[in-house]
């Protein structure tokens, strides 16, 4: 098994030294996960020691290791996210939309955007963003393809068609849908993406990586009872893998 999207350095909290990446090796290693990608956001890019992690990569001996990065995919600021796409030698680059408008949706305890907005012209606004993201052919996977209804606050519409719509540009950009955990841990207490928005993207022969969003230790792999059952149910057998922009795959 895959946790092919995770934070050593997460917010700032820890260096990333060749002794923080291993002891997320270790946990990886107990929780049966045989490769292990360190995806940091794009705002920490600083902090990723290239060295460090080829250290750990040579040292891990049960786990393998990747190198990702995690951007934020903002309309506009094309040329800095084509900065931190070609900073470091990445195996894989994760797209990720966190922001509607400028505004992150994401922030704990902060619904103002939730607020100002209408639910739906959000969803919509954040769906658009989804798409750009994969067409724009500059990642390998979309993060946490759904992470706007991390609170909880569903619009009374049917989203259905612009999840359609979503899946449709997904599935044409070829790019790899991220399964990601961290949703049963935030107050929307789901996967992303939901059973039904993971359909679309199977019905549409999309691939998918497995992922726990970890920005601790103790995080790695959490949840992966219910992603696996979730991934098996709707008809899953096997999960993308990379090296060196490369896809491979491995059997669930
Ligand atoms: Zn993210
Ligand atoms: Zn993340």
């Amino acid at each position: 098994m895959i946790d092919y999207h995770l934070h050593v350095v997460a917010h700032g909290d820890r260096p990333m030294t060749v002794e923080n990446i291993l002891t997320y090796c270790e946990v990886a290693h107990s929780r049966g996960i045989r490769q292990m990608g360190i995806t940091e956001h794009d705002r920490y890019l600083e902090d990723i020691d290239l060295a460090a992690f080829q250290e750990a990569r040579e040292k891990s001996q049960d786990v393998e290791l990747r190198l990702g990065i995690e951007i934020d995919f903002v309309p506009g600021s094309e040329a800095e996210m084509d900065r931190f796409a070609g900073a470091l030698p990445y195996d894989y680059i994760i797209g990720s939309v966190h922001k509607v408008a400028g505004e992150d949706v994401d922030v704990p305890g902060d619904l103002s955007v939730y607020e100002k907005w209408d639910t739906y012209e959000l969803y919509e606004t954040y769906f658009q963003n989804v798409r750009e993201a994969a067409l724009s052919g500059r990642f390998d996977v979309i993060g946490h393809p759904d992470l706007v209804k991390i609170f909880k606050r569903f619009p009374a519409q049917d989203i259905t068609p612009m999840l359609e719509e979503t899946a449709d540009a997904v599935a044409e950009s070829g790019v790899v849908v991220d399964v990601n955990s961290a949703g049963l841990r935030k107050p929307v207490g789901e996967i992303y993406p939901s059973r039904k928005f993971l359909e679309m993207f199977h019905r549409r022969s999309v691939p998918i990586i497995l992922s726990s969003d970890a920005h601790a230790p103790e995080e790695v792999a959490a949840g992966y009872d219910k992603s696996l059952k979730l991934v098996h149910e709707v008809g899953y057998r096997e999960v993308t893998t990379f090296k060196n922009r490369e896809r491979d795959t491995l059997p669930l």
